[in-house]
């Protein structure tokens, strides 16, 4: 088998698009070769040979040696230098290289080939000792380190040889009062070196290898060894990167940056990867090898004279320094972006004025980059449409959502408490500690955080008044984080190192003297979940103009409509402003919640106290002209595209005051006893309330409680017809499992229907009958579903509840040991469980389209929003997706990337 893939002098054997079987560094230094870019000659050992190296019981597979050599005579005569040579001797690095870019995870030595043998010639060819002992030295640390420690699995008691040698460096500056490596003279490095050896025979009981032949195999296979080091294998834990792809070897001729003045080494995007302006960015270094940029040894200078950057003023750039071998770099950089239509980060080193190419990949960046990037790629015409949307990350436009903590101030400061990130984006305010609090002072016009021990909905309307809420208890789907996320609030919970006395108003911070007190100024990071006790500089990403072009290109791709879940006129607004096609949920229930709903949640408690059919009927009557109001607001907001209004769904004890105080108050305004409402309170007690009286079962007991809402909706819709407008309404029953159900309320809808074309002389309103899918059953069933049903939605929340049979509120204490164990790979409440909530939903769509041919079918869970989740529903075909305001350009971007 064909091992050995050469690179060098304009020519290669491999190319980009041969990541898989050399690498990403290999194939494209072979692609930077194809280009005509200067590459020192090298060649590439395969990651399958790594697999074999493996399998073999770590042994270099035996007809590896011989295509090394058989390689290296290429290298030799395109470098006109010999390995191991004693007049002209060549030297190499080994680099690692994965198929998928593993940042600083594996192993790379520089310098191979140095030997009592060699020295001598590369003294005399350079006459520049010092550059001679500054690579030794290099070479003994890092081979002593990679090969001799770590590919060896030693365990050294204490520091590791690579410490104890940096120490020794350090010592030895010290001894002479040098500053800086550069103040090293020859000799210094000479002397250096040779302790160095003796040191690493006396700690590693071995000696460095005076001999390059068998420098170079140690260093082939401390590459393949590093594949399964601590940290690779961790990182592709995370990364899901399988084990099985294994690392190829780059085996390269050097150039060296540390030659003297004329010679430097640097690293740069090719546009700026925090903005995405396209100025080319980076750092250099004079006399210096490329380890010494990226471990922070020495303070690089910026790489051309970019007058925003404040700090490059007193330094010496690239451009100013060697002007001629900028451009030439400035040139590479069009090359490169031109032929692989990228942002790319790159790597060089300059050697005596000549400048050579080491490494290109794909660059990380920001949100905000990826966006203005892509956006001018099109402009340059250097990319088309589809990689435009292609080009930003879904999960990266919720950085461009909301606003966030300017990253140069975050920087300088530590937070006082950390928490699990639940709503992104930054706030700052003063710290509040009740809902009542934080309503009283926004409307005094302060900005507020609202800081609680936990959150729950009686605190609603304390959330929607702060900026940011941070909480010491509560996870990731907790209440406090869904409104939050809804809201576009930045939301910490679970804080856990966070004390709150709500009475004393101080909340203080486990094993630091901090405390917080009212008033306190804080600045919450809710994409990290970080809180400091100071203010921070906050930035409108939204501003950014090009976000509506880069949306209507989204919108141009997309296929699979994409709705928001909002329950009032002003949140329904804002989801249109994002680019919301309708409401794929309207929850009824959420009027009687929040500032400005006590009368209507009055009446409800009236309704729900009553004992006799007309006391609830005069009840409801009154709640009508609220419940209404809110109908006909939201649909008018949404005019022309359509509003799913869920009937009541939430069990009704939820709604009855639970302490005795609430209780004696409601009592005294509705002239009845506090006994009667406890015992009403008491009779509608359950012991599973989230599987109980809720949904359809409220409205098979009263069945004027559907009529009520299905009247609001149609005389909604009526008068807003007579006004000129285009109401679309959907009625949407929750929680069933049998047609029977839908029949059951479908003759309440028929008659009110009939009922309210007579009182206002109408025809035909244009309104969908339809349900919720949340049972199991109801998936199972839906081809009988369907016979009632004109449209489908599936509530995910209650279908990954009642599937794997996990209570939403009480994941918490366990979700976080499956994950962690493993046991599940996410949480199924953020992102749909594919294999078996998934199947469900496939076995719904097809059973229910049977049926019914044009069923409308979407998803109104807190899932609707997540990219996997929106992919899937595209590929099981739903026509649509609803999710919370905020998260409606992000569905709009996933379901866009889906079709292409
Ligand atoms: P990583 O994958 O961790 O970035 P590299 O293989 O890129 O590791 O090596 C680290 C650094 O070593 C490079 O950034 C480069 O500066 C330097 N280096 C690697 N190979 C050579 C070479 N042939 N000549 C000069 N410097 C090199
Ligand atoms: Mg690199
Ligand atoms: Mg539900």
């Amino acid at each position: 088998v064909k091992r050995v893939y050469s690179f060098g002098g304009k020519t290669a054997e491999g190319k980009a698009d041969m990541k898989n079987l050399l690498g990403g560094k290999g194939a494209n230094l072979a692609e930077m070769c194809l280009l005509g870019l200067p590459v020192p000659a090298g060649f590439t050992i395969t990651t399958e040979t790594c697999n074999d190296y493996y399998a073999d019981g770590c042994k270099l597979p035996a007809d590896l040696l011989t295509q090394v050599w058989d390689a290296m005579k290429k290298v030799e005569s395109d470098m006109g230098m010999k390995y191991d040579d004693t007049e002209n001797p060549l030297l190499l690095s080994c680099r690692s290289g994965a198929r998928s870019s593993m940042p600083g995870m594996m192993d790379t030595v520089l310098n191979i080939g140095l030997s009592s043998k060699t020295i001598p010639g590369l003294l005399k060819k350079t006459n520049n000792p010092r550059f001679v002992y500054d690579s030794y030295r290099r070479l003994i640390m890092m081979y002593a380190d990679v090969v001799m420690e770590k590919a060896e699995g030693v365990e050294l008691p204490g520091d590791g040889i690579r410490k104890q040698l940096d120490n020794m460096l350090d010592l030895f500056k010290k001894s002479k009062g040098y500053q800086t490596d550069t103040d090293m003279t020859a000799d210094d490095l000479k002397q250096l070196s040779e302790n160095f050896k003796k040191k690493v025979q006396e700690v590693l009981g071995k000696a460095f290898p005076d001999d390059a032949k068998e420098q170079l195999i140690g260093g082939i296979m401390a590459v393949f060894k590093s594949w399964n080091g601590k940290k690779a294998v961790s990182y592709r834990r995370i990364e899901g990167i399988p084990d099985a792809w294994g690392t190829a070897v780059n085996v390269q001729s050097m150039v060296f940056g540390n030659m003297g003045d004329s010679s430097a080494t640097g690293v740069a995007f090719t546009r700026n990867p925090a903005t995405g302006d396209n100025i080319f960015y980076g750092e250099w270094l004079v006399n210096a090898q490329g380890e010494d940029v990226v471990a922070g040894i020495r303070t690089p200078n910026p790489l051309n004279d970019d007058t925003k950057n404040e700090q490059n003023k007193h330094l010496h750039s690239m451009q100013e320094a060697i002007p001629t071998t900028y451009k030439e770099l400035d040139a590479i950089r069009a090359t490169l972006e031109k032929n692989y239509k990228d942002m790319l980060d790159i790597e060089f080193t300059i050697q005596d004025n000549k400048l050579y190419m080491l490494q290109c990949r794909v660059g990380k960046r920001t949100g905000t980059a990826a966006l203005n990037m892509a956006m001018d790629m099109l402009k340059e015409g250097i990319i088309n449409e589809e990689t435009v949307v292609m080009r930003v990350d879904p999960a990266q436009l919720d950085e461009l959502l909301h606003p966030i903590i300017d990253p140069a101030s975050e920087a300088k400061v530590e937070p006082i408490v950390k928490g699990l990130p639940a709503g992104p984006g930054a706030s700052v305010g003063r710290v509040v500690f009740t809902s009542e609090d934080a309503v009283a002072w926004e409307r005094k016009g302060e900005k507020v955080i609202l800081v609680r021990e936990e959150t729950n909905p009686e605190d609603v309307e304390g959330m929607r008044a702060a900026q940011g809420i941070l909480t010491a208890r509560g996870g990731m789907t907790s209440h406090a984080a869904l409104v939050a996320r809804g809201w576009g609030k930045s939301c910490i919970v679970g804080a856990g190192a966070l004390h709150v006395d709500v009475v004393g108003k101080i909340a203080k911070v486990t094993g630091t003297n901090i405390v917080i007190k009212e008033g306190d100024i804080l600045t919450l990071n809710g994409t990290k979940g970080h809180a400091y006790n100071v203010a921070l500089e906050l930035m409108d990403a939204t501003e950014n103009p090009r976000f509506q072009a880069f949306m209507t290109i989204v919108d141009k791709h997309r296929k699979m409509g994409v709705r928001t879940n909002a329950d009032t006129p002003a949140d329904a607004k804002i989801a249109r402003d994002f680019g919301a096609e309708g409401i794929g949920l309207f929850r009824t229930e959420h009027m009687f919640y929040g500032e400005g709903s006590e009368q209507a949640l009055f009446l409800l408690r009236k309704m729900i106290l009553s004992n006799t059919l007309e006391e609830r009927v005069a009840a409801l009557n009154d709640l009508s002209v609220f419940v209404k109001k809110d109908m006909k607001a939201t649909m008018l907001a949404m005019d022309t595209c359509p509003v799913t209004f869920r009937l009541l769904d939430p069990p009704l004890h939820e709604f009855v005051p639970q302490s005795a105080e609430k209780q004696a108050e409601l009592a005294k305004a509705l002239g009845i006893s506090a006994e009667a409402i406890a015992k009403r309170g008491e009779a509608l007690h359950e012991s599973n309330p989230m599987m109980g009286h809720r949904g359809v079962r409220l409205g098979v007991t009263y069945p004027e409680v559907s009529e009520m809402q299905v009247r609001a909706i149609f005389e909604s819709a009526a008068e807003l017809l007579k006004e000129g407008h285009h109401p679309k309404p959907e009625i949407m029953v929750p929680v069933t499992c049998d047609v029977s159900e839908l029949e059951f309320t479908k003759k309440i809808v028929d008659r009110v229907y009939t009922e309210v074309l007579a009182k206002f002389g109408i025809k035909e309103i244009h309104y969908l009958y339809g349900t919720m899918i949340e049972i199991p059953r109801a998936c199972l069933l839906a081809d009988r579903m369907a016979k009632t049903a004109q449209f489908f939605s599936f509530g995910t929340n209650d279908l990954t509840q009642m599937t794997f049979g996990f209570s939403r509120d009480d994941i918490g204490g366990f979700m976080n040991h499956y994950l962690d164990n493993r046991l599940l790979a996410a949480d199924p409440f953020q992102t749909i469980d594919q294999d078996g909530v998934g199947q469900l939903i496939q076995f719904g769509v097809e059973r229910g389209r049977a049926t019914r041919s044009d069923l409308k079918v979407g998803i109104c869970g807190e899932q609707g929003g997540d990219p996997a989740s929106v992919d899937f529903c595209y590929r099981s075909g739903l026509n649509y997706v609803s999710c919370s305001p905020f998260r409606v350009p992000i569905a709009r971007l996933s379901a866009a990337q889906s079709t292409i």
